[in-house]
């Protein structure tokens, strides 16, 4: 008698399981924290026909999950076209958004064009998102995006980037997402990659995850008593005493970290037929080849900006992550996070087990920003990394905030000199982050 095989060969096999796909950088925002620095569209965007063709390729991969991104993907032409080959593939579609265009009719659209599910990046309450999305109603057109989703019958999710903006808002913002009803919440941190990389003081230090991590633990226990997966972003680790809770889908589950899919299962494509290993890697350094020029199988198959993850060992790591315990599993985490910083993967201090472990010593790593980006979409500029004691004064980081000339949130006049930017700027972090804010020292395990 045969028997059915639960998992084919294939699945083992690396292949591009989960692909989120870039259709446009067109963008109807300008979020100061934009990793691919969205807003006009590339010069040599894939046309539908072009989109459609690779389509059928992802399909003859085995892709089962495709993410439509941008910019925004509904600016693209031919979105719900697209939605609807991929849906026709037997490819999942799902979407992830600002939702400032999402009308009721573009709703309806959607969901009879068989999307699965959108996610809606809401970046904290109302202040903290509109400042960090650069305009004031940004949070308000999010709200309405999800309401309008969840009426046209499509599962609504949100996500959210952290950072020293917005932290102080988790848990008022989960009430407000279940509220609306979300099936799922993703919270990711905010990478010094492309806009976020000229703002380095808006972003988490590493020990910043010694407080945040247990709130989110929380958080996620609570709800699932709600019916509501919560999952931590990909960059948002690692192997704290909470592991086991905050990586499983489930209940009691005991999953964990299993190191970074980029080129394993994961594959990114740009809106000019730019491939990578993952979406969020930069461009400079691991784009694999461009599906103008040639097949998706053959990028896949044949570039070694795709196979990095592949073949790795521990002897690839550097620094603290290549003595830990967990290195054989982990292998530093989330590679385009790593390389955000330091120019390279294998040694990522955003890492819960780490920032734990220093601090019973009494240590804490800081990063400082060295070198600025280029201004490309998906660029970075370079940290270095400090230990030092805990509770040492944190000295300013540079950098502008606010995109003045589209959005004046402060009443608050300062000088127009960079002395009276450094002032406007340390006043509104301060605001924004301190109304219930921990102190991380009060939190420290040192301490305990
Ligand atoms: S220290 Fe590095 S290798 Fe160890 S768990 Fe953290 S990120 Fe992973
Ligand atoms: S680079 Fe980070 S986000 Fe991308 S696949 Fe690897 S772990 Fe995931």
């Amino acid at each position: 008698m045969s028997q059915t095989r639960r998992i084919s060969l294939r699945e083992n096999q690396p292949h591009p399981r989960y692909t989120v796909w870039e259709l446009t950088l067109r963008c109807d925002q300008f979020c100061t924290h934009c990793g691919s620095r969205a807003g006009d569209a590339r010069d040599t965007e894939l046309s539908l026909d072009e989109a459609l063709d690779v389509v059928d390729q992802l399909a003859a991969m085995g892709t089962k999950d495709v993410v439509l991104i941008g910019g925004e993907a509904y600016l693209h032409e031919g979105f719900l076209d697209i939605v609807r080959a991929l849906k026709a593939a037997g490819i999942r579609p799902m979407m992830t958004t600002g939702g400032v265009g999402v009308t009721p009719q573009l709703a309806r659209g959607m969901a009879d064009a068989g999307i699965v599910q959108v996610s809606v990046s809401v970046d904290g309450l109302e202040t903290a998102h509109d400042l960090i999305r650069g305009s004031k109603g940004s949070f308000q057109a999010a709200i309405r995006a999800l309401k309008v989703m969840h009426e046209a019958g499509i599962p609504i999710a949100a996500n959210t980037n952290l950072n020293r903006v917005n932290r102080s808002d988790l848990e008022p913002l989960f009430a407000l997402l279940a509220e609306l009803g979300i099936a799922a919440w993703q919270v990711q941190i905010t990478v010094p990659l492309g806009r976020a990389a000229d703002r380095p003081q808006m972003i988490l230090q590493p020990y910043d995850l010694v407080e945040l991590v247990p709130r989110i633990a929380a958080i996620k226990e609570a709800a699932f008593s709600q019916g509501i997966t919560v999952m931590p972003g990909n960059n948002l680790g690692y192997f704290g005493p909470e592991e086991a809770l905050l990586r499983s889908l489930y209940e009691g589950g005991s999953d964990h970290w299993g190191g970074c899919m980029a080129g394993r299962y994961v594959m990114g494509i740009e809106s000019d037929g730019a491939v990578k290993g993952c979406p969020s890697l930069q461009t400079s350094s691991y784009v694999g080849g461009n599906l103008k020029q040639s097949s998706m199988q053959e990028i896949w198959d044949t570039s070694p900006k795709l196979a990095f993850t592949r073949t790795r060992t521990v002897d690839d790591l550097w620094g603290f992550c290549q003595t830990c315990p967990f290195a054989s599993t982990c292998m530093a985490g989330c590679s385009f996070t790593a390389h955000a910083l330091f120019g390279r993967p294998g040694n990522n201090p955003y890492c819960h087990f780490r920032a734990r472990t220093l601090a019973k010593q009494g240590k804490r790593e800081r990063l400082v920003a060295r070198t600025e980006a280029s201004g490309l979409p998906f660029d970075c500029g370079d940290f270095a990394l400090v230990l030092e004691d805990w509770g040492h004064d944190e000295p300013f980081q540079g950098g502008h905030f606010l995109p003045e000339e589209r959005f004046d949130l402060e009443e608050k006049t300062f000088p127009e000199t960079p002395e009276g930017q450094k002032k406007k700027l340390a006043y509104l972090v301060r605001k924004l982050a301190s109304t219930k804010k921990q102190s991380a020292c009060q939190t420290c395990p040192a301490h305990s």
